[in-house]
């Protein structure tokens, strides 16, 4: 068996939340403690979980580090027994690495002691922070959620859910969040829906959660996906009522089916499984490729490859083996960290492609450095052929929603077409698959998804909020 070094992968999801109210007083933090385990994949810089026990009080942890690693048993029955819990997990894309950082946030409001837990990234928060600031308000980190707390508590002179609204209604960008507050749980999803969310039952507890398998593990049943720009409200009976923000429009963000998913979450009614295996079904239909064998990329691409081989009658063997005890590659958020930080090791499963034709599969390209070392690997391990087939277009525009494609420059696709990437990774050839065909994957029109990455058209005006222009008067 040969091996190499390689980096492990070349994108990362901001962040995953989770929050429980129950009826009656129980051991919550446990139950978020899987859910969070469940949605690890989302982040892996921090940890922490918030329970909220005699009426406004909370008691919560958070930390560095994996939630496998924050926490163990002795903290988890720390935690007294509450009848509302929110966690989180992290991987920052444009804040500082440190703790100060890391949520649930909570912080005393007219409501006594809330706590928010964040998935996404508000465009237009530095504007919103500096005006704050100018009229005496500060701040402790460099968290948009600080400043959505901020905004709530000014805006709840009516009560906290009206005031929830009118601090939702001054952002732009991507947000999912929940919120403890005044005896309730609140979950919200901004107008475009740019991040998952999904609302489920285990018994009289409702669970809100960024993927239906972190509502899985907890044994719960998923009952549907909060929609763009609600506001859902679980109250002390845990009675569920829901408004919306004004100036829906969805754009689900359709790189969460491509890699930041989990294969068993289910989105907008579609599997993310099916979505990927039908990825690698089109992509078979698309370009026949005079081949041996099939494989794919672990793990979020094995699924396509499982439908490219399906479909071509070709045979899907496994090609790399992946080391699932080394330490998460990219808990650092910079470029220069990633390139010198520890890395995940890919052994080349040699056996299986000794002498043969190789087709790869992979979600995505963005940078070009791991696919570049991976079909490396697999000449170095006897292949005599790498094609390489992506399920997705090629990345040709940064992310402004919580998503770590930074620069324009930082993208191996970004000014070169198939060929001109295909000779510097090294592959024999290489294909991507349209973005009609991955929008068809999903089950869905255009318009209701988010694919600025590969076709440059955001769902709102990026300049506008990257000039730093103020949008409401606060
Ligand atoms: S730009 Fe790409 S990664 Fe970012 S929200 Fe849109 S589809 Fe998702």
């Amino acid at each position: 068996m040969n091996s190499i070094i390689v980096p492990e992968k070349e994108l990362n999801e901001e962040c995953g939340i989770i929050g429980i109210k129950s009826l009656n007083k129980k051991q919550l933090a446990h139950d978020v403690y899987f859910g969070l385990f469940a949605l690890q994949h989302r982040g892996q810089q921090s940890a922490g979980i918030a329970v909220t026990y005699e009426k406004s009080k909370v008691y919560y942890f958070k930390k560095m580090g994996l939630v496998n690693d924050v926490f163990d048993e002795d903290l988890l029955n720390q935690f007294p027994t509450g009848d509302c819990a929110i966690g989180h997990v992290r991987y920052s894309t444009s804040d500082s690495n440190n703790v100060v950082n890391a949520q649930p946030v909570v912080f005393y409001g007219r409501f006594g002691r809330m706590a928010i837990s964040h998935n996404g990234s508000i465009i237009n928060c530095d504007s919103l922070k500096s005006a704050l600031m100018r009229k005496g308000y500060v701040f402790q980190s460099s968290i948009d959620c600080e400043v959505i707390a901020t905004l709530i508590n000014i805006n709840s002179e009516n009560g906290l859910i009206e005031g929830v609204k009118r601090a939702c209604e001054q952002l732009e960008g991507a947000f999912s969040f929940v919120i403890m507050a005044d005896g309730k749980l609140i979950a919200v999803r901004d107008r475009y829906g740019l991040k998952p969310l999904v609302i489920g039952k285990r018994g009289d507890d409702v669970v809100v959660a960024s993927e239906s398998c972190a509502i899985d593990t907890l044994n719960g049943e998923v009952m549907r996906d909060v929609k763009p720009g609600e506001i859902v409200v679980i109250d002390e009976h845990n009675n569920i009522t829901s408004e919306f923000l004004p100036g829906v429009k969805k754009n689900f963000c359709v790189f969460e089916y491509v890699y930041l998913a989990r294969s068993d979450s289910e989105m907008d009614g579609r599997y993310v499984y099916d979505m990927r295996y039908d990825c690698g079904k089109y992509l078979a239909q698309l370009f026949k490729i005079d081949a041996d064998v099939v494989a794919g990329v672990p793990d979020s691409a094995v699924v396509a490859a499982r439908g490219y081989a399906e479909e071509s009658g070709l045979p899907l063997v496994d090609a790399l083996s992946k080391n699932r005890y080394v330490g998460r590659t990219f808990i650092q958020p910079s470029q220069s960290v990633r390139e010198k930080g520890v890395r995940i090791k890919l052994n080349a499963i040699r056996n299986n492609i000794k002498g043969k034709r190789v087709i790869l599969v992979d979600d995505s390209i963005v940078r070009g450095t791991t696919s570049n070392k991976i079909i490396k690997l697999l000449r170095e391990s006897g292949a005599k052929e790498v094609h390489m087939l992506i399920a997705s277009p090629i990345v040709k525009f940064p992310c402004y929603f919580g998503v770590d494609i930074d620069s324009k420059e930082k993208l191996i696709g970004w000014d070169k077409n198939e060929e001109q990437i295909g000779k510097i990774i090294g592959a024999d050839s290489l294909h991507y698959l349209p973005l009609e065909y991955l929008i068809k994957a999903c089950n869905g029109k255009k318009c209701d998804y988010c694919a600025a990455c590969f076709d440059g058209k955001y769902p709102t005006d990026v300049d506008k909020f990257n000039c730093g222009k103020f949008l409401f008067d606060i």
